[in-house]
């Protein structure tokens, strides 16, 4: 799941990085203020505005930190699991582990999702029973209660992440049982989705018979039930696409034989050259003994001051710069490490240092198309 959000940075824990979205802080106002406004004056009444949002400030920032454990919770399972795991972001809505592999195996799929919803519980576990100690031991309310209201949050957050809808923690469970029983990943994860979206529009309903019946915190569940309905709806797409793109190779969805640019002509003669060529907007470049120099757009070569006495190979982007792929690598691999941008990058596809063919949006635009329609495995067939 990926929410698309710039997040500030905290620290690394074994190595993944932790950041929080700027929503975070709105996050903790709000609990801040729910245990100001509804926790403490019931459990531990007499004191100063100030007081009680020091203790529900702080209250909530614990509460951020057990959300962090967590996520932290479902990254170390992943990562003894061999999943690689990017980085874990809060933000507005609670945590995100960004893992940048899947799960190979309903085991392993099932252990990562547990893990958080075990951790959790385990910490409303011990919440409970650090704030039954120090009600033994006759320590305040004001201690007493954040503490017991820390316990029952962890416990809800437990149980609603358990609910097994996409992409919620049990819809993972859900897609990892599907998986097991039918051997059939690409199900497991399309039931969970289902059940993302149904569950998301029913809590999205009730939030707005609450804020119909007058209470304002229905808003929370119509945003939270969009979020579900939004985020397993995408993730349903991804899934798919996954599915259909599985087999394809990146030869399969390339154009062959691309026009070249020539690195050793003038810009001058390669831009008049293209008023009778084919209409193009990204050209790899190559030089004279056939190997590939780099890539020039269009855009880049008009803007060259000196056309004249310019050549194509001095103004072109590096190879360096540019993504390679080789003929023989999964088309989803390729793009999950770039996507190439309209009129601006092409993926060169290279047989040893020599150009195979280009992959632009648009040929990634065919492949989904055609995919769609029939299942693409051109090298099945010629192969
Ligand atoms: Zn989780």
């Amino acid at each position: 799941m990926n929410t698309g959000l710039a997040s500030i940075p905290l620290g690394r824990v074994r190595g993944v990085g932790v950041g929080a979205h700027w929503s975070t802080v709105v996050a903790v106002l709000v609990i801040a203020q729910v245990v100001v406004v509804s926790v403490l004056p019931q459990a531990a009444p007499g004191h100063s505005a100030v007081v009680n949002w020091i203790v529900g400030v702080l209250a909530a920032l614990i509460f951020m930190l057990s959300l962090l454990a967590h996520e932290l919770a479902h990254a170390l399972v992943a990562q003894r699991l061999g999943v690689g795991v990017e980085r874990i972001d809060l933000w507005l809505l609670g945590g995100v582990s960004r893992l940048s592999s899947s799960p190979r195996s309903p085991r392993a799929e099932f252990l990562i999702a547990v893990a958080g919803p075990a951790a959790s519980a385990g910490l409303a576990v011990v919440a409970g029973a650090t704030g039954a100690a120090l009600a033994a031991w006759d320590a305040p309310a004001l201690v007493v209660s954040p503490v017991l209201w820390l316990a029952i949050t962890n416990g809800v957050l437990a149980a609603f992440n358990s609910v097994p809808a996409a992409p919620l923690d049990g819809g993972r469970l859900l897609a990892a049982a599907v998986w097991w029983r039918t051997g059939d990943e690409h199900r497991g994860t399309k039931v969970a989705a289902v059940a993302g979206r149904a569950f998301g529009v029913a809590l999205a309903a009730f939030g707005l018979t609450q804020v119909l019946a007058g209470a304002v915190s229905g808003l929370w569940l119509m945003l939270l039930g969009a979020y579900l309905v939004v985020s397993s709806t995408t993730e349903q797409s991804a899934n798919e696409v996954r599915h259909r793109l599985g087999s394809v190779l990146a030869r399969d969805v390339m154009t062959p034989d691309p026009p070249i640019a020539p690195g050793w002509w003038t810009v001058r003669t390669f831009l008049h050259s293209l008023t009778s060529g084919p209409h193009r907007q990204v050209f790899p470049v190559v030089s004279f003994d056939g190997a590939v120099a780099g890539v020039i757009s269009l855009a880049e070569l008009v803007r060259v001051r000196d056309p004249l006495t310019t050549r194509v190979s001095d103004v072109c982007r590096a190879l360096a710069g540019v993504p390679v792929a080789s003929p023989d690598e999964p088309l989803l691999d390729v793009l999950a490490r770039t996507s190439p941008g309209q009129g601006r990058d092409v993926v060169l596809v290279l047989r040893e240092r020599h150009l195979a063919g280009v992959i632009g949006p648009d040929d990634v635009a065919w492949a989904l198309e055609l995919a769609w329609g029939v299942p693409i495995s051109r090298h099945e067939v010629t192969a």
